[in-house]
C-alpha cells in the first residue's frame, strides 16, 4: 500500500509517496509530472550493487530515456570535486532544462544532487528516491541541498525543493543495521518536538522499526514526513518554527567535527546524544521534569542508539572546544546561538537565552 503526503508550497507543491514496491512502480509514478522523457539517475556505489537495477528496469518500462552516474559512497562525495564532476557527467550527458535529475540514494546523494540540480542551467527539475531511513524521513523533504566546505558541514548549498520524493520502505531491508538506528534518532525527534503520542508509540514499536519490520518502518516514515511537511510548509526558509528540526543538533555538529566526521559518530548517533543534552540542558535550566529526560535516555538506549559520549580517541573531549563550534553554527545570528529546549517530551521550544555557566555546566557533567 502506498500512501501521499503532501508538501503545500503552492505552485513548487509535491508529493512524497511512502510503501513498499516502489521502486518498480517509479517509472509510471513519476512519468505523469515529467517535462520530458529524459532522465539522469544520479547513485552512489553502494546503492549500484543492490537497488539500481529494479529503478532502471522501472524507469525503462515507462518508456523513460535514462542517464546516469554512480559517485563514491560516504560523505566526502559531498563536496566541491564531485560536484563538479557531477555537473560534467550532467552536461556530458546532454542533460536540458526538461531533463530530471533522480537522486537515488540516501541524504549525501540527495544534498549534493539536489545542488547540482539547482545550478544546472539555472535549475532543472529533481526528484528523490531516499534510500536509507535518515534521508527518507529527514533530508529528502524539504528542499534543503548542499555540500561540505574544509570550513564546516552544509555551509555552501541551496533551497530547492524536488517535484516527488519516493520512499520505499523495502530498500531499508539492506541497510547496515547501524545506519538505520542512526537514522531512528532522527524519527525519534519528531515525537521530541511535539507529538508525544508518536513518542508513546516509538516506545512500544521503535524496537520493530530499528530491526527493519516493513510495517513499523512505513508508520515511522509516514509520520515522520508528515511532521517535516507541515513544519516546512510553514516556514520554508528556516525564519523560525523550521529551527525546531535542529533539536540536539547544536551539540551533534560539536561532536561530529570534533569526532572527526569518521567512524567515531554517525550523524543520527550524535543527534541521539545531542537530544539527550538539550534535555539535560532543559532541566538544568529548570525548565523539564527529570522524568522526561529519563525517558528519553531510556527509549534511546533500548533501541541501541548511544545516550552519551564515546571515548575521543587518541585524546579527550575538551569542553571549550566544543563551545568553540557552537559559535560555528549556520543559525548564529547576532552571535547568539539559539538552541532548541523542551518543557517536556513534546514540547519543544527556541531559546537564545541560555545562561552561558549552565551551557558550560551540563557539558563538564557529560564529557
Ligand atoms: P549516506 O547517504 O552516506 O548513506 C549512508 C550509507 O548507507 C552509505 O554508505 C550508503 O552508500 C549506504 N546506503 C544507502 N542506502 C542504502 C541501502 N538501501 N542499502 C544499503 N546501503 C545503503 O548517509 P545518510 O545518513 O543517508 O545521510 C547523511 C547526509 O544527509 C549528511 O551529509 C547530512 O548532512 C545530510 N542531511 C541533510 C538534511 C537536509 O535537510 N538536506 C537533513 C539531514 C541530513
Ligand atoms: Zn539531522
Amino acid at each position: 500500500m502506498t500512501s501521499a503526503i503532501t508538501v503545500a508550497l503552492g505552485e513548487r507543491s509535491y508529493d512524497i509517496h511512502v510503501g513498499s514496491g516502489l521502486l518498480s512502480r517509479a517509472g509510471h509514478i513519476l512519468r505523469p509530472l515529467l517535462a520530458a522523457p529524459k532522465v539522469f539517475v544520479v547513485t552512489d556505489e553502494n546503492i549500484e550493487g543492490l537497488h539500481l537495477e529494479a529503478l532502471k528496469e522501472s524507469l525503462d518500462d515507462a518508456g523513460l530515456d535514462n542517464h546516469g552516474v554512480v559517485l563514491p559512497a560516504g560523505e566526502q562525495t559531498k563536496s566541491f570535486p564531485h560536484l563538479e564532476s557531477l555537473l560534467d557527467a550532467m552536461l556530458e550527458a546532454r542533460c536540458e532544462r526538461g531533463t530530471t535529475i533522480i537522486a537515488f540514494g540516501g541524504g549525501v546523494i540527495g544534498d549534493l544532487t539536489g545542488f547540482a540540480a539547482s545550478v544546472l542551467l539555472r535549475g532543472v527539475p529533481f526528484v528523490q528516491i531516499p534510500t536509507t531511513l535518515l534521508s527518507q524521513v529527514d533530508s529528502s523533504v524539504g528542499g534543503k541541498t548542499g555540500i561540505n566546505t574544509r570550513q564546516g558541514k552544509n555551509l555552501v548549498g541551496s533551497f530547492y525543493q524536488p517535484r516527488a520524493v519516493l520512499a520505499d520502505i523495502d530498500v531499508l531491508s539492506t541497510l547496515p543495521p547501524r545506519e538505520l538506528k542512526a537514522g531512528y534518532a532522527e524519527v525519534v525527534k519528531y515525537g521530541l518536538i511535539d507529538d508525544p503520542a508518536f513518542f508513546d508509540w516509538l516506545e512500544t514499536r521503535g524496537v520493530a522499526v530499528v530491526a527493519a519490520d516493513a510495517q513499523a518502518g512505513r508508520q515511522a516514515v509516514l509520520t515522520s514526513c508528515r511532521a517535516k511537511a507541515r513544519i516546512v510548509a510553514a516556514d520554508e526558509r528556516e525564519s523560525g518554527q523550521r529551527a525546531l528540526l535542529n533539536l540536539g543538533h547544536t551539540f551533534a555538529h560539536a561532536l561530529e567535527a570534533e569526532g572527526g566526521y569518521g567512524e567515531l559518530l554517525l550523524h543520527g548517533e550524535a543527534v541521539s546524544i545531542g537530544m539527550v543534552l538539550a534535555f539535560d540542558l532543559s532541566v538544568a535550566m529548570g525548565l523539564c521534569p527529570a522524568a522526561d529526560r529519563d525517558r528519553l535516555v531510556r527509549h534511546l538506549h533500548t533501541v541501541g542508539l548511544p545516550v552519551c559520549l564515546p571515548p575521543l580517541p587518541g585524546g579527550e573531549w575538551s569542553v571549550e572546544r566544543l563551545l568553540a563550534h557552537f559559535g560555528k553554527d549556520k543559525k548564529v545570528k547576532d552571535g547568539r546561538v539559539t538552541f532548541v529546549l523542551a518543557r517536556g517530551i513534546g514540547q519543544a521550544f527556541l531559546s537564545p537565552d541560555v545562561p552561558a555557566a549552565t551551557l558550560k555546566n551540563v557539558l563538564d557533567a557529560a564529557i
